[in-house]
C-alpha cells in the first residue's frame, strides 16, 4: 500500500501538470471506484478547475474552483497516471478525467478496486471533514509533541505509529524500519517507553520517511509513480520484506510476526521487547 513517500511522490510528480486544468469531460466505468453517486461525482466535477495538488496523510487531495475538493485514497493497489489522450486504456483502468484545452488525461488505475475518489465541499481552509480525525504529519509535528502524545498511550507502538489519528501517512513498511532503526521491539507499550527512546523514534521515522521520498518511494508490489517509474527506498529496507535474511546490523535472522494484525518484520537481537536485554552496539 503507498503510505507518506509515495504518495508525495505521485503529488509532486502531478503537481505542475495539473495546475489550471478545466475538467471537462469525467468518465466512470467502476461504480465502488467512486464515493456517493457516480452521477453527482461527475456532475459536481465539470467546469471546475484544479487550484492546487497536496498530500494529507496518504490522501491525494487536489483543491478546485469553487470550495470543493476531490479526494483520491488509493488504498492498497490505486495508481494515479498522467498520460497523453491517445494512450490505450491500461487493464483496470476505472476513471478517466480530461481537461479542456489540454491533450492529458488523469487516469485512475486500481487492479485490486479497493480506492476510493470523492468530491467534498471545504468547510474550513483547506480541511477536509472526512479529515478531520487525521493526526498530525511526522514531517511537520515536534519532537516534543510526538513524545507527549505517544506516552500517552498505553498501546503497542507498532499499532499505534499505523493509526492514521495518531500520525498521518506512516503504514506497515515506514513503521517496521523506523523501528528497527531505533532499537524498539513492536510490542512495546508507548507509555513503556522512555523519552531518549521516543526521541531517536521520532529522528528514525522522519529520517526515513525523508529519504524515501528522495529515493522517489517503494516499489514492493505495484507501486509506480505518476509518470509510471518505480521508487528506489526497496534497496534501502532493512528489515520490511526481509523475514529469515541477516539483520544488517547484528547478522541475526529477521523474523516477521503478526503485531496488532500486522504482518511485522524485525530482530529480535537489535529490538528486545525487555528493556534489560540490549543488542549489540555497532552504531
Ligand atoms: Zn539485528
Amino acid at each position: 500500500m503507498p503510505e507518506l513517500p509515495e504518495v508525495e511522490t505521485i503529488v509532486r510528480g502531478l503537481r505542475d501538470k495539473l495546475r489550471g486544468l478545466e475538467f471537462a469531460k469525467v468518465e466512470v466505468y467502476l461504480d465502488k471506484s467512486i464515493q456517493g453517486s457516480k452521477k453527482s461525482f461527475i456532475v459536481s466535477l465539470r467546469g471546475r478547475k484544479i487550484v492546487r495538488a497536496e498530500r494529507q496523510g496518504k490522501n491525494i487531495i487536489l483543491h478546485l474552483s469553487g470550495g470543493v475538493a476531490l479526494r483520491v485514497h488509493l488504498r492498497m493497489t490505486g495508481r494515479l497516471r498522467f498520460v497523453p489522450a491517445q494512450t490505450p486504456l491500461e487493464k483496470h483502468t476505472h476513471v478517466v478525467f480530461s481537461y479542456q484545452d489540454h491533450p492529458g488525461q488523469l487516469r485512475f488505475v486500481d487492479p485490486r478496486q479497493f480506492g476510493r475518489l470523492g468530491v467534498e465541499k471545504k468547510r474550513v481552509g483547506d480541511k477536509l471533514s472526512s479529515l478531520a480525525d487525521l493526526g498530525p504529519e511526522p514531517l511537520e509535528i515536534s519532537a516534543k509533541e510526538f513524545i507527549r502524545r505517544a506516552r500517552s498511550k498505553h498501546r503497542a507502538i507498532k499499532p499505534l505509529l499505523l493509526d492514521q489519528r495518531f500520525l498521518a501517512g506512516v503504514g506497515n513498511i515506514y513503521a517496521d524500519e523506523a523501528l528497527h532503526r531505533a532499537r524498539i521491539h513492536p510490542r512495546r507499550p508507548a507509555d513503556s517507553l522512555e523519552e531518549k527512546a521516543l526521541r531517536g523514534l521520532y529522528r528514525a521515522l522522519r529520517r526515513i520517511l525523508q529519504e524515501a521520498i528522495q529515493a522517489g518511494g517503494t516499489s514492493v508490489r505495484s507501486y509506480v509513480d505518476a509518470s509510471g517509474s518505480t521508487g528506489g527506498f526497496q534497496h534501502s529496507l532493512r528489515v520490511y520484506g526481509r523475514e529469515g535474511k541477516a539483520c544488517r546490523i547484528c547478522d541475526a535472522p529477521i523474523v516477521r510476526e503478526r503485531v496488532g494484525g500486522r504482518g511485522s518484520f524485525f530482530c529480535i537481537r537489535c529490538q528486545p521487547l525487555r528493556e534489560n536485554m540490549s543488542g549489540p552496539d555497532t552504531r
